[in-house]
């Protein structure tokens, strides 16, 4: 049995973490000290995704069952060596720089991290290009594997090497690198146009059409997501679904296996897997954070 609550040395950090018996995930028995657990053992792997950012914490008070609200302030309550930044659009966030901010924010419940494309210090300089491939009402993340795949191969065809996570939620994340002086106006510009490509290459299958009617059947690149005021789920996060599912980074190789095996579920992985995964593969994420690439110029102002 797990104790209610608990002081612990973290980092050189004290920190009183409370409520460790609290079922976060109630179906399957998953607690709050086990949250912080996962999180403590991650932290190698997601630190890196997460530094420098201001991040937005999605916190669960009572569970996945129960209430949730978005924490893009950083609290006024937060310890004093908690990291934050001033953000454009006029708030103080948390920055998650080390080990004991990380297990601070899994001791509010803040079973979500999500993050922009921007470092704080190089806002409007974003470090990669994000695909949001959102399966449509009928389609599955096979479909989004099928998608991503041609995304794959066209970007590779322009010379660009492109990491791909699941979302722990429906659909699939892509990231192409840049870590150039790209800003956010030429990434977004940038998905757009070989979102445009691919939807008019099968228009059966993909579409850039945000409404909903439109996206029946098919596979929606959200290209959006790469606005400097949008966030995506942090790679390794935990989601907030029945299972501890997490936003996990795949290989090319096992985005075609799902395909070919036809078995969604092969694309869910819970907080053990992915521990389990990291100790074997390390963090094959690390090229979003690592690899320096130049976008084509796909369209020329004003020619
Ligand atoms: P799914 O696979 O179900 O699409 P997702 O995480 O990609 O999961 P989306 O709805 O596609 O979810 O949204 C993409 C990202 O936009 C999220 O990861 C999150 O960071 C951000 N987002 C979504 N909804 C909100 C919201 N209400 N407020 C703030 N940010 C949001
Ligand atoms: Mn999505």
């Amino acid at each position: 049995m797990s104790p209610k609550a608990e002081e612990v040395e973290i980092g050189g950090r004290r920190l009183r973490l409370s409520n460790l018996d609290k079922l976060m995930y109630p179906d399957v028995g998953f607690t709050k000290a086990q949250v912080i657990d996962y999180y403590a053992r991650i932290g190698p792997a997601v630190l890196p995704h997460l530094a420098g950012r201001p991040v937005t914490m999605v916190r669960w008070p009572d569970g996945v069952d129960g209430k949730s609200f978005f924490e893009k302030r950083c609290p006024p309550h937060a310890p004093k060596w908690v990291q934050t930044t001033p953000v454009a659009w006029g708030l103080t966030a948390c920055v998650v720089d080390d080990l004991p901010t990380l297990v601070w924010m899994a001791n509010l419940a803040a079973l979500e991290l999500h993050t922009p494309q921007a470092r704080a210090e190089s806002w409007g300089r974003p470090d990669s290009v994000v695909f949001d491939l959102d399966p449509g009402p009928g389609a599955t993340v096979l479909d989004c594997c099928r998608v991503g795949l041609e995304l794959h191969d066209l970007l590779e065809q322009l010379g660009l090497t492109a990491v791909v996570k699941t979302s722990g939620s429906k659909g699939l994340h892509l990231a192409v690198p840049v870590h150039t002086a790209a800003t956010d106006d030429e990434t977004k510009s940038f998905a757009l146009a070989v979102g445009q490509l691919l939807a008019k290459r099968d228009p059966k299958r993909v579409t850039v059409v945000m409404k909903k009617e439109e996206r029946r059947g098919k596979v929606f690149v959200d290209w959006s997501q790469n606005d400097q005021n949008k966030t995506t789920v942090c790679a390794y996060s935990l989601r907030a679904r029945p299972h501890p599912l997490v936003s996990t980074p795949i290989s090319w190789e096992e985005v075609s296996d799902a395909i070919d095996g036809g078995d969604p579920s092969v694309l869910s992985f819970e907080a053990a897997d992915v521990l389990e995964r990291v100790e074997q593969l390390g963090d094959i994420y690390a090229p979003n954070v690592e690899l320096v690439q130049e976008l084509p110029q796909l369209a020329q102002k004003g020619a």
